[in-house]
């Protein structure tokens, strides 16, 4: 599979040209990255540490057209914008980039007319088991004070992370609520006592942190651990190539990774 990476210079970018490259079943085709960034040029895999590519990094999403999807870590209006330009050219899109607004997510979704769209603010195999247990756990326990807590490095820039969102909507799900309506995402000064049934956040940043995340339920005299500590970002690269894959043949529209997993209605 011909695949594209856009935001390729980053983090995330640079995990994921390496997991293109390690798959036999896909090629990287091209990869782009910001008008003016230093890495325009380059090779891509020169770029991403797995020997030259023979791909060099550009900075026109024009050089999409003939790929078969795009991975996109990028920022929120970039994949936003993406979204719809790749609809428009026939391309297929996975989307990990976290902190859209609703309206972005709308405007997403609206592009998914006649694509295959794959969003998930965590591709990683273990997160979405992770949520899959929430959900239930949630369910089962819906007298709980539940608490979702993660920390990340010192470059990140949304809170709370996409993951612990997904984390929390997981939850929601489980006690048939509305994540809107139950979330707490800070707590400071006089706060009064917890309020029951809502679903409480806490961030922590700092050092090179790849992503943890904890669920916690708290009752009387016991408390309930789910977890989850990514150790490398080729999880998520990993999961990103695997939902690339899963679009082929898939009817046009928005997915999440529990669809590319089979854990829908889990
Ligand atoms: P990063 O800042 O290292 O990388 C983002 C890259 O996008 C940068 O290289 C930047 O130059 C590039 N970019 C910005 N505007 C662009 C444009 N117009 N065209 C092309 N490229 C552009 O960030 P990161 O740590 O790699 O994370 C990126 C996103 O992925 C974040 O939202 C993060 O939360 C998310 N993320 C998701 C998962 C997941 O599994 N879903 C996992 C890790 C990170």
């Amino acid at each position: 599979m011909k695949i594209g990476v856009v935001g390729a210079a980053g983090r995330m970018g640079r995990a994921l040209i390496r997991a293109v490259d390690e798959d036999e079943r896909t090629t990287l085709a091209a990869a782009v990255e910001r008008p003016g960034a230093a890495e325009i040029g380059l090779d891509a895999g020169t770029l991403a540490g797995c020997g030259t590519l023979g791909v060099a990094v550009g900075d026109d999403i024009a050089g999409f057209e003939g790929c078969e999807a795009v991975l996109d870590f990028t920022v929120p209006a970039v994949s936003t914008a993406l979204a719809a330009r790749l609809a428009a050219m026939g391309v297929n899109h996975v989307i990990g980039t976290t902190g859209c607004s609703p309206e972005e997510d709308a405007a997403i979704a609206a592009s998914a007319g006649s694509v295959v769209i794959v969003k998930s603010g965590n591709m990683s195999l273990g997160v979405n088991l992770l949520a899959a247990l929430v959900r239930r756990a949630a369910r089962a326990l819906p007298q709980a004070d539940l608490e979702v807590l993660e920390m990340h490095h010192r470059h990140k820039v949304d809170a709370p992370s996409g993951t612990a969102l997904l984390l929390g909507e997981a939850a929601a799900e489980g006690r048939g609520v509305d994540l809107r309506e139950k979330a707490v995402y800070a707590r400071e000064g006089h706060t009064g006592p917890r309020e029951a049934g809502t679903i409480g956040f806490a961030t922590l940043r700092g050092g090179t942190v790849i992503g943890e995340h904890e669920v916690i339920l708290a009752l009387n005299s016991e408390r309930v651990y789910l977890g989850h500590i990514a150790e490398e970002r080729s999880v998520f690269a990993n999961g990103a190539v695997a939902a690339a894959l899963w679009t082929k043949g898939q009817a046009p529209g928005f997915y999440g990774m529990d669809d590319v997993l089979g854990l829908t209605g889990e």
